[in-house]
């Protein structure tokens, strides 16, 4: 993979985990760590094997609202916990609505393919920047829950 590649994929996942650990910890009382986990949850599609088609593909079927609403479902259904399925939920949440801005988008609709997509450079240096800051301005805010930062 040429360096490029693994730069672009490397912003890209920090931006999907940091997004999702800043939105579980603004949000919820669970763990921020779930935000980085279930934040690159849909990006484990990248560990599927090349041979396989359609859904089972990078931007495929781990990138849907139904798989984000079958995760959740089946968390909410094994702990019966409401904080750790809102935590789960703004985590994948937050990395479908970045990965749907993108030219390449993401299957709304599925099992339909859709593709529609507004065409961002959502891991632009530019938008990272962006995401970034919005990600550390929620720490921030909630930055009075820790004394020794606040
Ligand atoms: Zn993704």
């Amino acid at each position: 993979m040429e360096t490029g590649r693994i730069l672009f994929l490397t912003g890209a996942f920090a931006t999907h985990a940091v997004v999702g650990y800043a939105l579980v910890s603004g949000f919820t009382d669970a763990d921020p760590r779930l935000g980085l986990a279930f934040g690159l949850l849909p990006d484990a599609d990248f560990l599927f094997p090349g041979a396989l088609d359609w859904p089972f593909v990078h931007r495929g079927i781990t990138h849907t609202p139904l798989f984000a609403l079958a995760v959740v479902a089946g968390i909410y259904a094994a702990a019966r916990d409401r904080d750790l399925a809102a935590a789960v939920s703004l985590a994948i949440g937050s990395h479908l609505a970045i990965d749907s801005l993108s030219p390449k988008g993401i299957d709304w609709l599925f099992p339909e393919r859709t593709g529609w997509s507004p065409g961002l450079a959502v891991h632009s240096p530019e938008a990272t920047a962006l995401l970034w800051t919005a990600a550390i301005a929620i720490l921030v805010w909630r930055a009075d829950d820790y004394p020794l930062v606040g």
